[in-house]
């Protein structure tokens, strides 16, 4: 989608700090970590909101998962534990409107989250 901020970093027409890619996934370094690791991981595909996933998108979103995963497993934070976020939507805190999962660990998390 043309005018897509995560779009276009998964293009490369914008820069990121990509630390995974395939021919199905990005994955790159957030701009504003909340955790001494903070990673999006995003489909090349734009999908606006985990609304609007089909059937056809399972795989997709296993794929992500499974990124995620490698990702903490690589950095240590499997034993230790890590968090997966997917907000959907601006009342859960959605402000990218493509839809990414936060990697998160480093830090202990509270639960509820806030
Ligand atoms: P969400 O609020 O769940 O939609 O998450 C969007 C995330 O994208 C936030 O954690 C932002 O810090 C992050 N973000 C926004 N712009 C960029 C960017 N240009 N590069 C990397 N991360 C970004
Ligand atoms: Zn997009």
């Amino acid at each position: 989608m043309a005018e897509c901020l995560f779009c276009k970093i998964a293009a490369k027409e914008i820069p990121a700090r990509i630390v995974h890619e395939d021919a199905d996934v990005v994955a790159f370094e957030d701009l504003n970590p909340q955790a001494p690791t903070h990673v999006l991981v995003v489909p090349r595909k734009h999908l606006a909101t985990l609304n609007d996933l089909g059937p056809q998108d399972e795989a997709i979103v296993g794929r992500l998962f499974r990124t995620g995963a490698k990702i903490a497993h690589d950095r240590g934070l499997a034993g230790p534990g890590w968090r997966a976020v997917m907000n959907c939507n601006r009342g859960a805190g959605q402000t990218v409107f493509h839809i990414h999962l936060h990697v998160l660990g480093g830090r202990t998390f509270a639960w509820p989250p806030g």
